[in-house]
């Protein structure tokens, strides 16, 4: 049973997802406001909740608030429903430790396999080390290279995971587009992904130093482990 603290004022939208996520063996508490979340997390300390799914507009303020608020009291995962809008305020939110957003309107599907991953990995080993010095922390949301901060955005930074969750895997063009972008994202062409990759690869390796994505040409990139 994953125990799930929603956060979101949106009545239609809450209701849809109790209803999927309770079929998906998943206990849900529904708040609406900054002030409920609080409260629900004062009250709910010893329930422990297991993940925060966290609107980021809330009508008395932002879904950041309740992010840094839990993150005071506990380590449950946190994932963000953002509008379209809100896509460049998320890397702040990634920076803050949320783990994973996902922009609306989004497929519940979509919602249900990003909850599964950011479980996965919230209950396993937060550290993975890669070539050329880069350490990633996905407990804490964290890239460095050679001890120093890299700032990623929020794609960037679901890119590089979907890589690390198939290391050494030849992952195709169409396998990166609909495993990081979301379904909705039609703005997302080819050429979006090789700037994606390529800003990547700047932010990661070292000039003059390992490769850690591989072109495999007329194939697709794969992550080296
Ligand atoms: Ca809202």
């Amino acid at each position: 049973m994953t125990k799930i603290l929603l956060v979101e004022d949106d009545d239609t939208i809450s209701q849809g997802l109790r209803y999927a996520l309770e079929q998906d063996d998943c206990a849900l508490i529904r708040t609406a406001t900054v002030a409920e979340a609080r409260a629900a997390l004062d009250r709910e300390s010893a329930l422990e909740f297991d993940l925060l799914l966290i609107d980021l507009g809330l009508p008395d303020g932002s879904g950041f608030d309740v992010c840094r608020y839990a993150r005071s009291k506990g380590d449950a995962a946190v994932i963000f429903l953002t509008a379209r809008d809100d896509e460049l305020n998320t890397v702040f939110g990634l920076d803050m430790g949320a783990d994973d957003y996902v922009t609306k309107p989004f497929r519940i599907r979509e919602l249900q396999s990003r909850i599964r991953a950011v479980l996965r990995r919230h209950s396993g080993t937060a550290v993975t080390q890669l070539p050329g010095g880069v350490r990633v922390d996905t407990g804490k949301a964290e890239v460095t290279r050679g001890g120093t901060r890299v700032t990623l955005t929020a794609l960037e930074y679901r890119l590089l995971l979907f890589f690390m969750a198939h290391p050494g895997q030849v992952l195709t063009r169409s396998q990166l587009l609909s495993g990081v972008f979301d379904a909705g994202g039609s703005f997302v062409n080819d050429n979006t992904l090789t700037v994606y990759i390529k800003r990547l690869r700047a932010k990661l390796e070292a000039p003059g130093g390992p490769t850690l994505i591989t072109t495999v040409r007329g194939l697709g990139y794969r992550l080296e482990v």
